[in-house]
């Protein structure tokens, strides 16, 4: 019997009593779930015991026989998991059980509504944990002992799910943890063997931990009835309890690299697709990567969780390993195990191991290469890409040596299809360039439509020339760092001298410069107008419905980039863009006619009317009103 003392009663975390409700609420008709989440940390505390103990055997109190077990009581209405892995301290339990110790999570939670379909999803990019044990039960109850401490630093930790929770110093002569959960009325279900048994085998089947349960055997009398008292408990592992990650890949099913991967990655829906590698030779690991169906509320949190489990020898080493994949990479999740890292390595020691870029590297290709095989079914790969997609971007800066590779996984969308989503290769567009074209043609711009829309389009679209529409916030620096692709050189529409290579023929050609010709005082005119407003001023072929537009020297930072940097608090040098008029527009036609202030006017307004349909921020807006309502009355 344990006698508790100093107890006291603690109110959860805010964040802890939003999650617990929505959890309730939402994850009712999957409550099976619990035990899973409930196995899952069991290994976890058992993995971490394995690892503390490598330095200090004593850790394992003279039972190294890892385990978990799991026991229910019919008549009690209770279920039982029992682990002898690394305990926990009143500290800990207080942090762990009471907490939501991710960043990010309260700004996350506040997003949350009400719908529970909603919810439910949101909830998977969370990860349920511990705390999924109240789907089924109406009160938990957590023993627990800190591996290497007294009997009496136990501690024991009730709650009702509620809002609150006690915690209190308990004797407890063995190590690990053990949670009893009393059962829901209508969850009485689960408190029955051969219900447990096969939610084992379906969820857990795949952790090196065994997983046992007692079965009791009753010797029987001549006539077949059970002899009282002969009743003998054995204990029957249930699960196959060997690493999932260190069987041969023909003896895993999808199913079982499905649970496993929700072990690992904390999460509660399906991977898109994963990758199980076994290497010998200068480098020998096996490595079992996985790209997840959703992203974490925290994929862009700079302390946001990411990299891989790593094992050495299959001995656990720690959680998260960031330095084996690049950054942009930080979504995919999965099991490193190696042989050519010490058992005692550390983080630190893993930031100056030389055989870790060679790993890394190694795995990069092999991310790589699950997303192209990801990518030939078009489906799923948009479902990636639109998750993930902006975190890849990040890669042709990040990493150079990849650079074609990573191009080749991009989406973009296009005037091909004009739709918002991105989903055309840059092999999609290759194969349709038109014949003489050299180039693959972009716009930047702030918002899909302003893309769209953007006046430098119209030459393209009269002939059928295909052009990428860029909006996303890392755009224009993506491009910045892509040169080629496919021996292609890539072209900002709105940038340099418009060139269209040989789509353009000789006739075309002579045709625009008598009209540049034609409109050489128009264009000084214009010139001495605008003074200090412009660059340069020139006639161009790019326009068919529109009067004007800017555009920006070459290797200039475009405009998306520079709104960028201004928002970021950096001060941008000015640059005067140079002003491109349509020489066949009625708007144009009336300047050439206008004299004196009207003139002034004109060019002005025609000036900033182009810096609007840029996305751009007029210096002066009220001057542009002002020039405009004065042209419009005159
Ligand atoms: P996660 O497993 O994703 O960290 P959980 O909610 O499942 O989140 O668990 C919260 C924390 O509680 C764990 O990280 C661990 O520190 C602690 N914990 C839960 N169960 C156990 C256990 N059986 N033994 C030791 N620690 C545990
Ligand atoms: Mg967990």
């Amino acid at each position: 019997m344990t006698t508790a003392t100093h107890e006291e009663t603690l109110g959860f975390q805010t964040e802890v009593k939003q999650l617990l409700n929505l959890m309730i609420h939402s994850l009712y008709s999957n409550r099976e779930i619990f035990l899973r989440e409930l196995i899952s940390n069991a290994a976890d505390a058992c993995d971490k015991l394995r690892y503390a103990a490598l330095d200090n055997d004593a850790l394992y109190e003279g039972d190294s026989e890892l385990r978990v077990e799991i026991e229910h009581d019919r008549e009690a209405n209770t279920i039982t998991l029992r682990d002898n892995g690394i305990g926990m301290n009143r500290e800990d339990v207080i942090a762990n059980l009471g907490t939501i110790a991710r960043s990010g999570t309260a700004e996350f939670l506040k997003q949350m509504s009400g719908e529970q379909q909603k919810d439910a999803k949101l909830i998977g990019q969370f990860g349920v944990g511990f705390y999924s044990g109240f789907i089924v039960a109406d009160e938990v109850a957590v023993r627990t002992r800190k591996a290497g401490t007294e009997a009496s630093e136990g501690v024991e930790w009730r709650s009702r799910g509620e809002g609150e929770f006690t915690v209190a110093d308990i004797e407890r002569e063995t190590h690990g943890t053990e949670i009893t959960l009393y059962l829901k009325e209508d969850a009485k279900e689960f408190a029955d063997d051969y219900r447990l048994q096969s939610l084992v085998r379906k969820y857990s089947d795949h952790i090196e931990v065994p997983v046992r349960m007692p079965k009791t055997e009753t010797a029987k009398d001549d006539e077949g009835n059970d002899i009282e008292g002969s009743e003998v408990t054995t204990w029957e592992t249930v699960n196959e309890a060997t690493a999932l990650w260190a069987r041969p890949k023909s003896e895993v099913s999808d199913d079982e690299y499905k649970a496993f991967y929700k072990h690992v990655a904390h999460d509660f829906s399906d991977p898109l697709a994963w990758s199980h590698n076994k290497v010998e030779g200068k480098l020998e690991y096996t490595s079992l990567l996985y790209v997840p169906g959703r992203a974490p509320f925290d994929m862009y949190e700079r302390d946001g969780a990411r990299g891989v489990k790593l094992y050495v020898q299959r001995v656990f080493i720690m959680d998260d390993a960031e330095q084996f994949l690049p950054l942009y990479l930080r979504f995919i999740k999965g099991v490193l195990d190696t042989r050519d890292l010490s058992l005692n390595v550390s983080r630190e020691l893993l930031q100056q191991d030389p055989q870790v870029d060679k790993i890394k590297g190694a795995l990069t290709k092999r991310a790589l290469d699950m997303l192209t095989k990801l990518s030939k079914d078009s489906e799923q790969y948009q479902t990636f890409w639109n998750t993930f997609g902006s975190v890849l971007k990040e890669g042709p800066g990040e990493d150079f040596a990849n650079r074609e590779k990573i191009a080749g996984l991009l989406r973009f969308a296009s005037t091909h299809n004009d739709t918002a989503t991105q989903d055309q290769s840059l092999a999609n567009y290759v194969e349709r360039m038109k014949e003489g074209q050299q180039k693959i043609y972009y716009v930047v711009a702030d918002s899909f439509n302003a893309a769209k829309n953007s006046p430098h389009l119209e030459i393209f679209r009269k002939k059928g020339i295909e052009v990428l529409l860029l909006s996303d916030r890392i755009d224009e620096w993506l491009m910045s760092h892509l040169t080629e692709f496919d021996g292609k050189s890539f072209a900002d529409v709105a940038k340099g001298e418009l060139d269209l290579g040989d789509v353009e023929d000789e006739a075309e050609k002579k045709a625009q410069e008598e009209t540049a010709k034609a409109k050489e005082d128009l264009v000084k005119r214009v010139k001495e107008a605008l003074s200090d407003g412009v660059q340069e001023v020139k006639v161009t072929h790019r326009l068919t419905d529109s009067p004007a537009c800017v555009v920006l020297p070459e290797h200039e930072m475009g405009y998306q980039m520079r709104r960028i940097m201004e928002a970021a608090g950096q001060k941008m040098p000015e640059v005067k863009p140079i002003l491109e008029l349509n020489p066949e527009h009625a708007l144009v036609a009336r300047l050439e006619s206008a004299e004196g202030e009207l003139f002034t006017h004109l060019a002005h307004i025609l000036l900033d009317q182009a810096i609007i349909a840029e996305g751009g921020h007029l210096d002066d807006p009220a001057a542009y009103v002002k020039r405009l309502n004065s042209v419009l009355t005159a």
